[in-house]
Protein backbone atom coordinates (compact mmCIF):
# COMPACT_ATOMS: atom_id res chain seq x y z
CA UNK A 1 0.00 0.00 0.00
CA UNK A 2 1.12 3.87 -1.17
CA UNK A 3 2.00 5.98 2.31
CA UNK A 4 3.14 9.08 1.07
CA UNK A 5 1.49 11.93 -0.09
CA UNK A 6 1.05 12.37 -3.87
CA UNK A 7 1.61 8.68 -4.72
CA UNK A 8 -1.90 7.48 -5.49
CA UNK A 9 -3.44 3.78 -5.01
CA UNK A 10 -4.95 2.56 -8.02
CA UNK A 11 -8.81 4.28 -7.80
CA UNK A 12 -6.61 7.58 -6.26
CA UNK A 13 -4.77 7.59 -9.65
CA UNK A 14 -7.74 7.03 -11.88
CA UNK A 15 -9.85 9.85 -10.34
CA UNK A 16 -6.26 12.32 -10.67
CA UNK A 17 -5.58 11.23 -14.40
CA UNK A 18 -9.40 12.02 -15.29
CA UNK A 19 -8.59 15.66 -13.39
CA UNK A 20 -5.76 15.67 -15.21
CA UNK A 21 -7.44 15.19 -18.24
CA UNK A 22 -9.65 18.20 -17.21
CA UNK A 23 -6.82 20.71 -16.46
CA UNK A 24 -5.26 19.96 -20.04
CA UNK A 25 -9.16 20.45 -21.72
CA UNK A 26 -9.23 23.65 -19.47
CA UNK A 27 -5.84 25.28 -19.95
CA UNK A 28 -6.99 24.83 -23.59
CA UNK A 29 -4.00 23.76 -25.74
CA UNK A 30 -2.67 20.39 -26.38
CA UNK A 31 1.46 21.56 -27.09
CA UNK A 32 2.46 20.57 -23.56
CA UNK A 33 2.96 17.69 -21.22
CA UNK A 34 3.82 16.58 -17.76
CA UNK A 35 7.47 15.31 -18.00
CA UNK A 36 9.29 13.57 -15.53
CA UNK A 37 12.40 13.54 -16.98
CA UNK A 38 14.78 13.62 -20.51
CA UNK A 39 17.54 10.94 -21.37
CA UNK A 40 19.61 11.97 -24.25
CA UNK A 41 21.36 8.90 -24.76
CA UNK A 42 19.09 5.55 -24.36
CA UNK A 43 20.25 2.52 -25.60
CA UNK A 44 17.20 0.28 -24.69
CA UNK A 45 14.27 2.04 -25.27
CA UNK A 46 13.81 1.06 -29.24
CA UNK A 47 16.34 1.06 -32.31
CA UNK A 48 19.85 2.96 -32.23
CA UNK A 49 20.69 5.64 -29.64
CA UNK A 50 17.57 7.49 -28.70
CA UNK A 51 16.37 10.69 -26.90
CA UNK A 52 14.25 8.81 -24.07
CA UNK A 53 11.31 11.68 -22.58
CA UNK A 54 9.68 9.77 -19.83
CA UNK A 55 6.25 11.45 -18.92
CA UNK A 56 4.68 12.33 -15.36
CA UNK A 57 1.94 9.87 -14.21
CA UNK A 58 0.71 6.10 -14.93
CA UNK A 59 -2.48 4.51 -13.36
CA UNK A 60 -0.44 1.04 -13.53
CA UNK A 61 0.76 0.09 -10.11
CA UNK A 62 3.35 -2.76 -11.04
CA UNK A 63 4.69 -4.87 -8.35
CA UNK A 64 7.98 -3.93 -9.70
CA UNK A 65 7.98 -0.88 -11.49
CA UNK A 66 11.62 0.87 -11.33
CA UNK A 67 10.17 4.44 -11.45
CA UNK A 68 7.22 4.48 -8.72
CA UNK A 69 8.37 8.52 -8.53
CA UNK A 70 6.69 8.50 -11.98
CA UNK A 71 3.16 7.36 -10.63
CA UNK A 72 1.63 10.67 -9.67
CA UNK A 73 -0.45 12.11 -12.46
CA UNK A 74 0.39 15.45 -10.80
CA UNK A 75 3.97 16.92 -10.09
CA UNK A 76 6.45 16.60 -12.92
CA UNK A 77 7.65 19.71 -15.32
CA UNK A 78 5.23 21.04 -17.80
CA UNK A 79 7.28 21.42 -20.84
CA UNK A 80 6.18 22.54 -24.94
CA UNK A 81 6.52 19.45 -27.57
CA UNK A 82 8.94 22.52 -29.11
CA UNK A 83 11.06 22.48 -25.79
CA UNK A 84 12.18 18.90 -26.30
CA UNK A 85 12.17 19.04 -30.10
CA UNK A 86 14.74 22.00 -29.47
CA UNK A 87 16.64 19.15 -26.82
CA UNK A 88 16.39 16.33 -29.27
CA UNK A 89 18.58 18.79 -31.93
CA UNK A 90 20.94 19.76 -29.56
CA UNK A 91 22.48 15.97 -29.50
CA UNK A 92 20.96 15.39 -33.47
CA UNK A 93 24.19 13.76 -34.93
CA UNK A 94 24.15 10.69 -32.36
CA UNK A 95 20.67 9.70 -33.43
CA UNK A 96 21.94 9.31 -36.84
CA UNK A 97 22.44 5.59 -36.48
CA UNK A 98 18.85 4.23 -36.80
CA UNK A 99 17.84 5.79 -33.14
CA UNK A 100 15.09 8.22 -32.79
CA UNK A 101 12.92 9.50 -29.94
CA UNK A 102 11.14 7.41 -27.81
CA UNK A 103 8.66 8.13 -25.30
CA UNK A 104 8.41 6.63 -22.05
CA UNK A 105 7.06 6.40 -18.51
CA UNK A 106 5.04 7.23 -16.85
CA UNK A 107 2.26 5.98 -19.14
CA UNK A 108 2.91 8.19 -22.43
CA UNK A 109 -0.59 7.13 -24.08
CA UNK A 110 -2.61 8.88 -20.68
CA UNK A 111 -1.17 11.83 -22.73
CA UNK A 112 -2.61 11.33 -25.71
CA UNK A 113 -2.73 15.39 -27.36
CA UNK A 114 1.15 16.02 -26.04
CA UNK A 115 2.47 12.95 -27.96
CA UNK A 116 0.22 14.11 -31.18
CA UNK A 117 1.69 17.51 -31.00
CA UNK A 118 5.25 15.98 -29.89
CA UNK A 119 5.21 13.43 -33.25
CA UNK A 120 3.83 15.87 -35.37
CA UNK A 121 6.91 18.04 -34.90
CA UNK A 122 9.11 14.61 -35.36
CA UNK A 123 7.62 14.22 -38.58
CA UNK A 124 8.33 17.43 -40.13
CA UNK A 125 11.69 16.53 -38.73
CA UNK A 126 12.19 12.92 -40.08
CA UNK A 127 12.33 11.75 -36.69
CA UNK A 128 11.97 7.97 -36.11
CA UNK A 129 9.56 7.73 -33.46
CA UNK A 130 8.58 4.84 -30.59
CA UNK A 131 6.51 4.54 -27.56
CA UNK A 132 7.20 2.57 -24.66
CA UNK A 133 3.70 1.37 -22.85
CA UNK A 134 1.84 -0.70 -21.11
CA UNK A 135 -1.22 -0.26 -23.27
CA UNK A 136 -3.30 0.69 -20.34
CA UNK A 137 -4.94 3.44 -21.67
CA UNK A 138 -6.78 1.82 -24.44
CA UNK A 139 -10.28 0.84 -24.03
CA UNK A 140 -12.13 -0.05 -27.38
CA UNK A 141 -15.27 1.61 -26.29
CA UNK A 142 -13.75 4.70 -26.21
CA UNK A 143 -14.74 6.41 -29.38
CA UNK A 144 -13.19 9.67 -28.98
CA UNK A 145 -10.15 8.90 -27.73
CA UNK A 146 -9.63 6.11 -30.31
CA UNK A 147 -9.79 8.92 -33.54
CA UNK A 148 -6.68 10.35 -31.15
CA UNK A 149 -5.43 7.32 -31.19
CA UNK A 150 -5.76 6.75 -34.93
CA UNK A 151 -4.62 9.84 -35.64
CA UNK A 152 -1.19 9.48 -33.37
CA UNK A 153 -0.39 5.97 -34.93
CA UNK A 154 0.01 7.49 -38.26
CA UNK A 155 2.92 9.40 -37.10
CA UNK A 156 4.25 6.60 -34.77
CA UNK A 157 7.03 3.98 -36.02
CA UNK A 158 6.86 1.59 -33.17
CA UNK A 159 5.04 0.47 -30.00
CA UNK A 160 6.98 -1.18 -27.52
CA UNK A 161 4.26 -2.89 -25.77
CA UNK A 162 4.95 -4.34 -21.98
CA UNK A 163 2.71 -7.48 -21.53
CA UNK A 164 3.15 -7.99 -17.73
CA UNK A 165 1.00 -11.51 -17.10
CA UNK A 166 -1.31 -12.99 -20.12
CA UNK A 167 -3.76 -14.29 -17.06
CA UNK A 168 -6.11 -11.69 -15.97
CA UNK A 169 -6.55 -12.49 -12.66
CA UNK A 170 -2.85 -12.45 -12.16
CA UNK A 171 -2.27 -9.30 -14.16
CA UNK A 172 -4.42 -7.55 -11.77
CA UNK A 173 -2.71 -9.13 -8.63
CA UNK A 174 0.63 -8.38 -10.26
CA UNK A 175 -0.46 -4.56 -12.02
CA UNK A 176 -3.58 -4.08 -9.99
CA UNK A 177 -5.49 -2.72 -13.34
CA UNK A 178 -6.63 -5.18 -15.38
CA UNK A 179 -5.32 -6.67 -19.03
CA UNK A 180 -8.10 -7.00 -21.06
CA UNK A 181 -7.43 -3.74 -22.92
CA UNK A 182 -4.17 -4.25 -22.87
CA UNK A 183 -4.63 -7.23 -25.01
CA UNK A 184 -7.01 -5.46 -27.09
CA UNK A 185 -4.51 -2.64 -27.97
CA UNK A 186 -1.81 -5.38 -29.59
CA UNK A 187 -4.94 -6.58 -31.58
CA UNK A 188 -5.29 -2.92 -32.50
CA UNK A 189 -1.62 -2.08 -33.29
CA UNK A 190 -2.12 -5.13 -35.45
CA UNK A 191 -4.91 -3.65 -37.49
CA UNK A 192 -3.16 -0.42 -37.93
CA UNK A 193 0.02 -2.07 -38.93
CA UNK A 194 1.79 -0.40 -36.29
CA UNK A 195 5.44 -2.67 -35.71
CA UNK A 196 5.22 -4.06 -32.49
CA UNK A 197 8.21 -5.11 -30.17
CA UNK A 198 6.58 -7.29 -27.21
CA UNK A 199 8.26 -6.70 -23.60
CA UNK A 200 8.10 -9.06 -20.90
CA UNK A 201 9.63 -9.40 -17.06
CA UNK A 202 10.13 -12.57 -15.92
CA UNK A 203 9.67 -12.68 -12.07
CA UNK A 204 10.47 -16.00 -9.80
CA UNK A 205 7.06 -17.32 -8.69
CA UNK A 206 4.74 -15.05 -10.33
CA UNK A 207 5.66 -14.83 -14.04
CA UNK A 208 8.35 -17.57 -15.21
CA UNK A 209 5.79 -20.14 -15.41
CA UNK A 210 5.75 -22.35 -18.22
CA UNK A 211 2.02 -22.22 -19.18
CA UNK A 212 1.76 -18.57 -18.93
CA UNK A 213 4.65 -17.86 -20.73
CA UNK A 214 3.63 -20.69 -23.55
CA UNK A 215 0.21 -19.07 -23.34
CA UNK A 216 1.54 -15.33 -23.79
CA UNK A 217 3.16 -16.47 -27.24
CA UNK A 218 0.24 -17.84 -28.33
CA UNK A 219 -1.60 -15.15 -28.20
CA UNK A 220 1.14 -12.95 -29.66
CA UNK A 221 1.98 -15.46 -32.32
CA UNK A 222 -1.16 -14.08 -34.17
CA UNK A 223 -0.08 -10.76 -34.93
CA UNK A 224 1.85 -10.24 -37.56
CA UNK A 225 3.28 -6.84 -36.62
CA UNK A 226 5.08 -8.36 -34.03
CA UNK A 227 8.88 -7.64 -35.05
CA UNK A 228 10.96 -8.43 -31.95
CA UNK A 229 10.22 -10.21 -28.14
CA UNK A 230 11.89 -8.58 -25.50
CA UNK A 231 12.59 -10.96 -22.14
CA UNK A 232 14.19 -9.40 -19.13
CA UNK A 233 14.99 -10.59 -16.36
CA UNK A 234 13.29 -9.28 -12.75
CA UNK A 235 15.63 -7.47 -10.44
CA UNK A 236 15.11 -5.52 -7.19
CA UNK A 237 17.36 -2.87 -7.63
CA UNK A 238 14.30 -0.52 -7.48
CA UNK A 239 14.22 -1.25 -3.71
CA UNK A 240 16.23 1.69 -2.45
CA UNK A 241 13.90 3.70 -4.31
CA UNK A 242 10.94 3.00 -2.42
CA UNK A 243 12.37 2.75 0.97
CA UNK A 244 13.37 6.99 -0.07
CA UNK A 245 9.47 6.92 -1.63
CA UNK A 246 8.33 5.17 1.69
CA UNK A 247 6.32 2.92 -0.17
CA UNK A 248 5.58 -0.64 0.46
CA UNK A 249 7.93 -2.71 -1.76
CA UNK A 250 5.32 -6.02 -2.76
CA UNK A 251 8.01 -8.50 -3.72
CA UNK A 252 10.35 -7.90 -0.68
CA UNK A 253 10.72 -11.79 -0.57
CA UNK A 254 11.62 -12.15 -4.23
CA UNK A 255 14.89 -13.29 -5.25
CA UNK A 256 15.88 -11.07 -8.80
CA UNK A 257 15.81 -13.86 -11.52
CA UNK A 258 19.29 -16.00 -12.88
CA UNK A 259 19.52 -13.97 -16.49
CA UNK A 260 20.96 -17.66 -17.43
CA UNK A 261 17.63 -18.85 -17.77
CA UNK A 262 16.25 -16.22 -19.88
CA UNK A 263 16.73 -18.22 -22.86
CA UNK A 264 14.91 -21.02 -21.28
CA UNK A 265 12.29 -18.89 -20.51
CA UNK A 266 11.73 -17.15 -24.10
CA UNK A 267 12.16 -20.32 -25.43
CA UNK A 268 8.14 -21.07 -23.71
CA UNK A 269 7.26 -17.77 -25.74
CA UNK A 270 8.55 -18.87 -29.15
CA UNK A 271 7.05 -22.13 -28.63
CA UNK A 272 4.09 -20.36 -28.29
CA UNK A 273 4.11 -18.37 -30.67
CA UNK A 274 5.28 -20.60 -33.36
CA UNK A 275 2.27 -23.03 -32.42
CA UNK A 276 -0.35 -19.74 -33.07
CA UNK A 277 1.75 -19.31 -36.32
CA UNK A 278 1.67 -22.43 -37.32
CA UNK A 279 -2.25 -22.90 -36.75
CA UNK A 280 -2.89 -19.77 -38.60
CA UNK A 281 -0.71 -20.50 -41.19
CA UNK A 282 1.52 -17.88 -40.97
CA UNK A 283 5.03 -17.81 -42.28
CA UNK A 284 7.60 -16.04 -40.73
S1 LIG B 1 3.36 0.53 -16.36
FE1 LIG B 1 5.53 1.07 -16.20
S2 LIG B 1 5.57 3.02 -15.09
FE2 LIG B 1 3.55 2.15 -14.80
S3 LIG B 1 3.68 1.04 -12.87
FE3 LIG B 1 4.10 -0.43 -14.50
S4 LIG B 1 6.30 -0.46 -14.77
FE4 LIG B 1 5.76 1.40 -13.58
Amino acid sequence: MCRIAGVATGNEAIRATEQFVEEIKKRGTNMSGRIHSLESFGTVDGPGTRFVVFVQGCPMRCAYCHNPDTWPMTGGTIMEASEIIEQYERNKPFYQNGGGLTVTGGEPLMQIDFLIELFTLCKEKGIHTCIDTSGIAYKPTNTEYNAKLDHLMTMTDLVMLDIKHIDPEKHKELTKQPNDGILAFAAYLNEKKVDMWIRHVVVPGITDDEEYLYKLGYFIGQFTNLKALDVLPYHDMAKKKYKELNIDYALKDVKPMDKNLIPEKKQFILNGIKKRREEMGIVK
